[in-house]
């Protein structure tokens, strides 16, 4: 305690909404315990170009409401060779810095560990950011209310037509490796099925689904797909229904980056504030190479080597819910 002087904060992989809400809290609170705050822009790539902005109280006035990041991010290659890091961790040690803050995904994550595995005098707080939300050790990440929100509204418009024209739609969402956006969107739009890269084999059961609903003559079905789905993305799996049902009436949407950006929800501003303030803390309580991350409703510190190792795993019985509530 007290050792700490100044630090810096940055976000970095996807952007996602509530990440300056996140910025804010680590601001405020640091300048509260009268630590310097440095913003550091453009993710790793901005460490390594000594991208550095000093930022105050009012330089996170007003940001709450804003999607995106006010430091802007970005996927550095650089930062994944050791030079790269080396010539990051001068700039860092040139400018006084003490601790720094992470607010992204786990690609992000990983980096802050090499990091601190190599350079161990500057201890790294990592924040989940991602509307993917498939960090593991965290119930929750930065952004994915607000991408959640925006699936479902979209959804809901599609359904509008796909019942006017009894049509079947299949509707792409994110998530290359992780289908919880593609899962929870499908529980809270009533979707028929949904396609994620968890679960193998699905175009198979779906197919033995489509054929039970043609019987029963539903007038419209919605299948979400995760865009990371093994059998493709939308259009490939709706080519390969078609291929049995030439009589079904077939759309395919996908939503692409309309779910990254917006007005951050309401949660995602109330959390990403309670994840910088937390995250300075661990600080200021000697922590280092941690995530501040949200467990049945209450903050906890979860090593980085477990969230890097472990993997986030869908939960089966909500599989089995889209199954049974979409009967
Ligand atoms: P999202 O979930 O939105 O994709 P992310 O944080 O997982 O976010 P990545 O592109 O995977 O996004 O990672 C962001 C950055 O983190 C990379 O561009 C790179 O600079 C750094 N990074 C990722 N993996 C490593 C690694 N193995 N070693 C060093 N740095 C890494």
């Amino acid at each position: 305690m007290g050792r700490i002087k100044s630090i810096a904060v940055l976000t970095s992989g996807g952007d996602s909404p509530g990440m300056n809400a996140a910025i804010r809290g680590v601001t405020r609170s640091a300048l509260y315990y009268g630590i310097e705050v440095t913003g550091i822009r453009r993710g790793y790539q901005g460490m390594i170009e000594k991208d550095f902005v000093r930022l105050e109280a009012g330089s996170v006035s007003n940001i709450l409401a804003r999607g995106g990041t006010i430091l802007k991010t970005a996927r550095s290659k650089e930062f994944m060779e050791p030079e790269g890091r080396r010539r990051a961790y001068g700039n860092l040690k040139e400018s006084g810095i003490d601790a720094v803050v992470v607010i992204g995904g786990d690609g992000s994550l990983t980096g802050a560990r090499i990091f601190c595995d190599e350079y161990f005098d500057i201890p790294f707080i990592g924040i989940p950011g991602t509307i993917d939300n498939d960090i593991y050790g965290t119930d929750y990440s930065i952004g994915y209310d607000t991408a959640l929100n925006t699936v479902v509204e979209a959804v809901d418009k599609i359904r509008d037509t796909a019942d006017s024209h009894n049509r079947l739609f299949f509707i792409e969402v994110m998530g290359r490796d992780a289908g919880f956006l593609a899962l929870e969107s499908g529980i809270a739009c009533g979707a028929e099925a949904v396609m994620i890269p968890e679960v193998k084999h699905q175009v198979k059961n779906l197919k033995s689904y489509l054929e039970k609903e043609f019987k029963r003559k539903k007038s419209s079905n919605i299948i979400i797909v995760a865009e990371g789905d093994e059998e493709g993305g939308a259009f490939d799996i709706a080519d390969k229904v078609k291929a049995d049902f030439e009589n079904f009436n077939i759309r395919v949407s996908i939503l692409g980056y309309i779910q990254r950006g917006g007005t951050p929800s309401a949660l995602d501003r109330v959390n990403g504030s309670a994840l910088g303030y937390a995250a300075v803390e661990a600080l200021m309580d000697d922590q280092k190479s941690v995530m501040v991350g949200f467990r049945n409703d209450e903050i906890e510190l979860i090593p980085f080597r477990k969230v890097i190792r472990l993997k986030k795993k869908i939960d089966p019985n909500e599989m089995k819910m889209v199954e049974i509530l979409s009967a």
